[in-house]
């Protein structure tokens, strides 16, 4: 699994065999993971003090993340979801589609997205483009985890967690074939 380095994902997936996974190494502790947003969310109190924040999370990677940085905050939030997925043959399209669009209307807000995890960067990308146009007042990202691969396109994330290696990983809210999501740590399969 190593030895994929710089490749998306994707790619790394389709070299899985989901009989055969199984978690091989703890990459980031509970405890790390928590300390990590409590910073996170103590940063973003600082930020918006006195402003409302409207959060979007992108499901279903993000619902972890969300429900524990939503225990920190103390500005005046309010919460929505989306939920894509990549059109086939993303990687050369750039091309997300929305499965859940938001229930709410975003113009004239403050919106913070928050994604599980940071690969190529096309989903944030598109994401921004979408979101752009319907006139927020500020719009910023949010991101556990930072692969180390060959970025498609460059996106300012406001607050990430950790930079990690290439390797596919999963917990904390990151799944392989629906599982593992509700680990409370990051692992890397084998
Ligand atoms: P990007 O558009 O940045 O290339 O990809 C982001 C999406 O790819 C994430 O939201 C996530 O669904 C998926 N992804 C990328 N790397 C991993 C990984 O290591 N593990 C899991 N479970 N999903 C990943």
């Amino acid at each position: 699994l190593f030895f994929f380095k710089h490749k998306p994902a994707s790619e790394i997936l389709s070299g899985l065999v989901g009989s055969e996974m199984c978690i091989r190494d703890r990459l980031i502790s509970e405890s790390e993971i928590q300390s990590k947003i409590n910073e996170i969310g103590d940063q973003i109190n600082e930020d918006y003090d006195g402003q409302d924040l409207l959060i979007i999370g992108i499901l279903k990677g993000a619902f972890i993340t969300i429900s524990d940085l939503a225990k920190r905050l103390k500005v005046d939030v309010s919460f929505d979801f989306m939920s894509v997925s990549s059109y086939e043959g993303t990687e050369t399209s750039g091309q997300v589609k929305i499965e859940k669009d938001l229930d709410i209307d975003i113009s004239g807000k403050n919106i913070l997205i928050v994604e599980d995890i940071f690969d190529t960067g096309l989903t944030l990308s598109y994401l921004k483009k979408i979101l752009d146009s319907r006139n927020p007042k500020s719009l910023e990202f949010m991101c556990m985890f930072i692969k180390d691969t060959d970025k498609t396109t460059s996106l300012d994330i406001k607050y990430h967690g950790f930079k990690i290696g290439p390797e596919f990983v999963v917990g904390y809210g990151l799944d392989f074939e629906g599982k593992y999501r509700e680990l409370p740590y990051l692992a890397v399969l084998s």
